[in-house]
């Protein structure tokens, strides 16, 4: 599908958000990379797209009522094999019920996973004043207690993307800490970059959110986004 098609559903529908899988088509266009994803409505689906990606895998919970998945049991990592995704999809839809009681489920999303990497997060914002603004930092917990985010304003080159990770603490964990090796800085720095150009030429989105992208020595991926239309 289209990116102008995703945006034209939810306005046609009503809806502001633009969830998971959804989101992705619109990063497709963009170079922005995330991971073989299936959006499945049954656990025969579930297992077809299991046998279609191969494992290891994620499986999380859709549903219009839900945007922070593992709050409430909505995200499962680790499924090793076809056993683990049956029992992995009953449990999904058991946890959510069971946390909010009876709430409409679209389905489950069936996920590559992806191999651990440093977690930072990437987001942006529509400013009344300043126009389309990107975000960069810190991912995963660390941004809720430490608010390790630097800013931006979008059309911005590489180099500033670059120097705009510098400015946080998540800088110093990506260029390797303990011997741990460095993350490729340039392959984020397009990622930024790439959000930025989303915000400039997609005016319907007002926020985007990137949390988290896990950053590699070889690349970056985003794993979870979500997108909020005006
Ligand atoms: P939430 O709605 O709770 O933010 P996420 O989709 O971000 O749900 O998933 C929760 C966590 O699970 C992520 O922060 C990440 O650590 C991990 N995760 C999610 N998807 C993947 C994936 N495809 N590969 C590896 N880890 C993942
Ligand atoms: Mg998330």
């Amino acid at each position: 599908m289209d990116y102008r098609e995703v945006i034209k559903k939810a306005c046609a529908e009503g809806r502001q958000l633009i969830p998971e899988y959804e989101a992705y088509t619109v990063c497709a266009s963009f170079g922005i990379p995330y991971p073989e994803t299936r959006f499945v409505r049954s656990r025969r689906e579930a297992e077809k797209a299991g046998e279609e990606l191969g494992y290891p895998l994620v499986i999380k919970i859709v549903s219009p009522e839900i945007v922070h998945k593992s709050d409430v049991g909505g995200v499962i990592v680790g499924i090793r094999d076809q056993e683990e995704l049956r029992t992995g999809y009953d449990k999904l839809t058991a946890h959510v019920t069971e946390k909010l009681g009876i709430v409409p489920i679209d389905g489950v999303l069936v996920q590559k996973e992806m191999a651990k990497g440093v977690e930072v997060v990437v987001g942006g914002i529509r400013n009344e004043e300043f126009g389309p603004v990107v975000m960069f930092g810190s991912g995963g917990i660390l941004i809720e207690v430490f608010k390790d985010v630097s800013f931006r304003m979008v059309p911005m080159e590489k180099e500033e993307a670059l120097r705009q990770m510098e400015e946080t603490q998540a800088y110093k964990i990506l260029n390797g800490v303990r011997g741990a090796k460095a993350c490729n800085l340039d392959a984020l720095a397009d990622l930024i970059v790439n959000a930025g150009k989303l915000l400039s030429e997609i005016p319907e989105i007002d926020e985007l959110d990137f949390n988290p992208v896990l950053a590699y020595p070889d690349g970056c991926v985003v794993v979870d986004a979500r997108m909020v239309l005006s």
